[in-house]
């Protein structure tokens, strides 16, 4: 039996504990930003890996196509094949690694795959010989340029080349890098060092007699900040959600093009509802460990979410949620599937009331670099590891 993704296009909230919303408005907005940034001639490939950042990986495909991404980029063999169950025939890269076993799936599937070291080239061979009835194999080279993960070097590159040449049926059709040093920095002359180590590699696999049509290096912030890295397409991840990779891109960003009033907007809001609503008597201590004592009477509002969820426990008595436009603090440690919020301030509070833990409620707004920064991460965390099991709810 075929395991069903747990994704709900259409779902009624109002039946629903805890709940993500994906904003088709937002989304939208934001490729048409990139699209507007980057030009016509160049394709959008959607990375849609980690369930589509969080927001739920079909939900996302369907939105990426519908709003002029052209193909797609996944990590896994199994994020691929439930982009062609949901019936997605673009293009789609596997970036990471495909047991040797499953390379037949992965080609009766179509799939594009990265090739990054001279074993997976003779492993590609193999499955290709063994498959004969199956038509052309389309792979992308990933040349190393000074990352230093996935990636094949100078020698490695031609062994590479020279394997997968002797194949008849592998299509070379692309090659790519990966930038190191690109968000975290308004420096960006090691950007521009893999920028030239990937020319030289170009270089290299030209006079063996390969020239891939389809060359890419950008993830979100270099395709932001320079157009010399967009080649034929570039590998949209993080902006396409609405949030800039980092300050230091934003900041590059603006100091180039002060005029431009670029804004990404968040897609995601993720909601949950007042369980319990109850008063403690002051002096009182709250949740596990006893790490909090309220100093006066105290009115606490239960919700029925915790770090199971994806909230991460490292939020315990430093976050902070919103409740009818007001924020309400986090009291005590997180729980697995609890966590408690002081609402003595905000007095109207029910049970069944909305909560915000992400996003914007009223003129207030959580943001995921908020979170990120109370627990020491980067957002790509926080939205990555929302539970697979959350409803996502498309909306607008
Ligand atoms: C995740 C990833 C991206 C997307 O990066 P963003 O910063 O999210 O745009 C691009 N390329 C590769 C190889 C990746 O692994």
């Amino acid at each position: 039996m075929e395991e069903e993704p747990f994704v709900h296009t259409t779902s009624d909230s109002t039946q629903l504990t805890t709940w993500l919303e994906i904003s088709r408005r937002a989304y939208a907005d934001n490729l048409q930003l990139i699209r507007h940034l980057v030009g016509e001639g160049v394709e959008i490939g959607a990375v849609v890996k980690a369930n589509g950042y969080g927001h739920g990986l079909e939900l996302v495909a369907d939105l990426a196509a519908a709003h002029g991404a052209g193909s797609f980029c996944v990590h896994s063999l199994d994020e691929a094949l439930r982009l062609r169950r949901a019936g997605h025939k673009q293009d789609i890269l596997v970036l990471g690694q495909i047991m040797q076993r499953r390379l037949p799936e992965a080609i009766e599937a179509g799939l594009t795959l990265a090739m990054f070291d001279a074993d997976g080239g003779r492993a590609l061979a193999q499955a290709c010989h063994q498959q004969p009835s199956i038509g052309q194999v389309k792979v992308h080279l990933k040349i190393e340029t000074g990352t230093y993960r996935q990636g094949a070097c100078d020698d490695e590159l031609s062994r590479l080349v020279d394997i997968l040449r002797g194949v008849p049926r592998v299509d070379i059709e692309g090659a790519y890098t990966h930038f190191a040093n690109i968000e975290d920095t308004t420096q960006h002359d090691y950007a521009e060092q893999q920028r030239q180590r990937f020319g030289k590699a170009l270089e290299q696999l030209k006079a063996m007699g390969v020239t891939p049509r389809k060359l890419h290096t950008a993830c979100s912030a270099a395709a932001l900040l320079f157009p010399e890295t967009r080649f034929q397409m570039v590998r949209l991840g993080i902006s396409q959600y609405g949030f800039w990779p980092s300050r230091e891109t934003r900041l590059s960003f603006q100091l180039q093009d002060p005029e431009s009033a670029a804004a990404l907007q968040p897609v995601l809001t993720w909601k949950t509802r007042v369980g319990q609503v109850k008063w403690i008597p002051e002096g009182s201590y709250v949740g596990y460990g006893c790490s909090y004592q309220v100093t006066r009477r105290s009115r606490l509002a239960i919700l029925p979410i915790g770090y199971s969820d994806g909230y991460d426990r490292q939020l315990s008595n430093r976050g902070h949620v919103l409740i009818r436009g007001r924020r309400a603090p986090i009291r005590g440690r997180i729980c697995m599937n609890l966590t408690m919020v002081d609402v003595t301030d905000i007095p109207q509070v029910e049970p069944e009331d909305e909560v915000v833990l992400l996003g914007r409620q009223g003129d207030q707004e959580i943001l995921a670099e908020d979170l990120a920064q109370l627990i020491g991460t980067i957002h790509y965390e926080v939205v990555a590891r929302l539970s697979a099991e959350l409803r996502r709810i498309l909306v607008g």
